[in-house]
């Protein structure tokens, strides 16, 4: 008797901005301890997962010569944590749509394991929940655990453990993309170079908090803070320019994304943010800008054919 072939599942997973990201000193592991307020905005992957007979991986969409399509890619990693988690063989096709920019420091790769992860788990029918995918996401990476869950969230740790954080009001971003992309481990370096050895200066993230709680734009404009923005923007100086150009050009307030070089600018409002996308995109500052909003949920499915 022939076995049925589920259908494919497809997941739709957002990018995050950092809202605060306060880096503590270089670990002797060679990593660093993270205080960070993840942000989810709606610039999104969408990742079908499907059994084949011949495994692998198809990228579409922008920047897709710079995405891997062999085991080093994220999303596969994560099929393969699954699969020996599950006891099963790495038997599927992955297909990746990419509309989160590539080594934009938005965290695109995380996002696609997570999807991966939220979508095995139901092509499988292993149906865990997040809470059980969580532990396998940060093994995978200390972006992957929030792309799960979403929304607005409190990470620390080197990020994989999170807190969802209240926040009822929408934000309205302008997103600016860069050129090129930065290398998320060499602007670590470079910050423990600017650093030289000396303490990192304090940045509580209670007013982060605070400000996205009583959910005005103009607070929470005065609290964004990124420790990795000096480094982000000693490597690419042209980065000091975009940020100058979105606050001229109207936005509350502007940052570097995580490690950049992805600039987001908090607007007002939506027509304000409309307005300074127009502006932005016409100065020639950066490659191409988004106007995007957040809090928006983390990897959920939208096409479950069986579920139809
Ligand atoms: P990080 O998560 O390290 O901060 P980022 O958000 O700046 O990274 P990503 O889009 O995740 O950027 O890509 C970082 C690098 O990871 C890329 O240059 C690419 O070579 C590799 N990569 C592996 N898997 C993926 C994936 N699924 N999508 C995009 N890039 C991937």
């Amino acid at each position: 008797m022939l076995s049925a072939v589920p259908p494919p599942v497809t997941v739709r997973v957002p990018a995050k901005i950092n809202l605060h990201l306060a880096v503590g000193p270089l670990r002797g592991d060679g990593f660093h301890d993270l205080v960070t307020v993840f942000h989810a905005v709606s610039l999104f992957d969408e990742v079908s997962v499907a059994h084949g007979d011949e495994p692998g991986i198809e990228v579409f969409g922008e920047g897709v010569t710079e995405v891997p399509v062999d085991e080093t890619n994220l999303a596969w990693r994560a099929v393969q944590l699954l699969a020996d988690q599950a006891g099963r063989d790495p038997d599927v096709r992955l297909v990746l749509r990419k509309g989160i920019p590539v080594a934009g420091g938005m965290a695109g790769g995380s996002a696609d394991a997570a999807a991966t992860l939220v979508g095995l788990s139901a092509l499988w029918k292993l149906d865990l929940t997040r809470d059980e995918l969580a532990p396998l996401a940060a093994e995978l990476g200390s972006d992957v655990t929030f792309a799960l869950y979403g929304g607005t969230a409190l990470g620390t740790g080197r990020g994989e453990r999170i807190v969802p954080v209240l926040s009822r009001h929408p934000q309205h971003w302008v997103v600016a993309l860069h050129r090129g992309g930065l290398s998320t481990p060499k602007v670590f370096g470079e910050l423990d170079r600017l650093r030289a050895g000396s303490e990192p200066t304090e940045r509580p993230v209670e007013p982060v908090l605070e400000a996205i709680a009583g959910g005005d734009p103009r607070q929470l404009a005065l609290s964004l803070g990124n420790d990795l923005q000096a480094a982000a923007v000693s490597m690419v100086p042209e980065l000091r320019r975009t940020l100058r150009a979105g606050v001229d050009a109207g936005a509350l307030a502007g940052i570097v994304s995580g490690s950049g070089p992805t600039c987001a600018f908090l607007c007002s409002g939506a027509d304000a943010a409309m307005d300074v996308a127009t502006e932005l995109a016409g100065l020639g500052v950066c490659r191409t800008v988004r106007v995007a909003h957040g809090p928006v949920p983390g990897a959920r499915i939208i096409d479950n054919q069986e579920a139809t």
